[in-house]
């Protein structure tokens, strides 16, 4: 116990905090086996774990479809199993404001209300306020920011995001943290001391012992506050950390460039989470880079807007070349949209404006991303990733922008 109020200290005066109150008894160093990380093997920095949570073990690396709503858009539940789903993510925010995160608690929790059994994951709600540009102010205690929906005004603070992810019920949730444009120098090296100090207050307001909670690193697109902030957050000993404040506009060697830094930075016996990406591409570099954990809206985003991951590059089922093509959207592809219907019933359906073409959509979409992951975990494990990856590279070259 000395050790641990010891420790404390420390983190309070890297932080630079000054203490107000007596400490909780939190858990700073002290992980759980309800989140016990399982490292079975490695190529190069790629890697194939498990990781345990109280709705089931999740095998990384591992894709997240994005449920901001408390539903992963135009797919039942059902359906997200079917697409090989093992962990679903919904957005603190949006859940807040509507329809609330006490009426979520008292409906049994995110698990019970939307009827997802297996792990879930809330994000801390600060990179959606931050989002709201114009309408937030930011200050040393928290954010204030109107509401999107009826421009009502609301305050998020570290210990608001806990006690909202905590009602929420997700088994992974995240410190609260700042997110900054990342060309703007000055403020990147001040969002990131801010971030760690919210991280510091996030953690301490944890009251639950049943969900992970991560600390983000932050830093821009500077490798040297990237690296600062890896090792800062990792010496908070949260059972998992995530990186933040990527794909947010910067280039692709920027990225890559962020995770060569960070990764080596942080403990093996934790996953790394990259938060908000990505494309085949960026699943592909992330992998072999030493990431585990990965969410985009991206897939389910672009199955709304008629387009298709596959391998002649991104498709747009709207378009007319496709009014009589028998193919179905990927021939090479096992899931339930390419092995019953053709492009041209899909065609059918978008222009017909029916929901169904969203659901074939996201199914497929879905299924890429799920199972290129799956097969890059398969690889790590027989030792054939490094050999597999320009092939991979190659096969979803062109989805990242193209369109066709
Ligand atoms: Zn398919």
């Amino acid at each position: 116990m000395f050790f641990k109020f010891a420790f404390i200290r420390v983190i309070r005066q890297l932080a630079n905090i000054r203490v107000k109150k007596p400490l909780p008894l939190c858990t700073f160093g002290i992980i759980s086996p309800m989140f016990e990380y399982t490292l079975h093997s490695t190529q190069g920095r790629a890697r194939a774990g498990t990781f345990n949570t109280p709705h089931g073990a999740l095998e990384t690396p591992v894709f997240a479809p994005v449920g901001t709503q408390a539903t992963v858009k135009t797919l039942t539940p059902a359906q997200v199993k079917d697409v090989g789903a093992s962990l679903v993510l919904s957005n603190t925010y949006h859940l807040y404001l509507r329809p609330g995160d006490e009426l979520v608690r008292d409906f049994g929790g995110l698990h019970n209300f939307m009827q997802w059994d297996g792990p879930m994951l809330t994000d801390s709600g600060g990179f959606q306020v931050f989002s709201l540009s114009g309408t937030r102010k930011v200050d040393e205690e928290g954010v204030t920011f109107r509401s999107h929906i009826d421009g009502s005004k609301h305050r998020f603070t570290p210990e608001k995001s806990i006690a909202i992810q905590e009602n929420l019920g997700a088994d992974i949730i995240m410190a609260f943290d700042e997110c900054a444009d990342p060309n703007d120098e000055a403020y990147i090296v001040k969002a990131m001391e801010r971030t760690h100090r919210w991280a510091v207050r996030s953690v301490e307001a944890q009251t639950r012992s049943d969900q992970a909670l991560f600390g983000i690193v932050q830093g821009g697109v500077n490798p040297d506050l990237r690296l600062e902030s890896a090792k800062f957050i990792a010496s908070l000993g949260t059972p998992g950390i995530a990186i933040g404040g990527l794909s947010v506009g910067e280039t692709k060697k920027q990225m890559h460039d962020v995770l060569d830094v960070v990764n080596p930075a942080l403990p093996e016996d934790k996953p790394r989470y990259l938060m908000g990406v990505g494309t085949p591409e960026d699943l592909i570099e992330g992998v072999r880079r030493g990431v585990d954990i990965f969410d985009c809206v991206l897939p389910t985003r672009l199955a709304r807007h008629h387009a298709a991951f596959s391998p002649e590059g991104r498709l747009n089922l709207k378009n007319a070349t496709f009014k009589r093509d028998e193919r179905p959207v990927d021939e090479s592809c096992t899931c339930y949209t390419c092995q019953n219907f053709t492009r041209a019933y899909i065609r059918h359906l978008v222009v017909a404006k029916e929901l169904l073409a969203g659901t074939l959509l996201s199914i497929h979409n879905l299924h890429a991303l799920i199972h290129l992951v799956k097969d890059m975990r398969v690889a790590v494990l027989d030792g054939t990733f490094e050999e597999q990856v320009p092939a991979w590279l190659d096969r979803w070259a062109g989805n990242a922008s193209k369109n066709r």
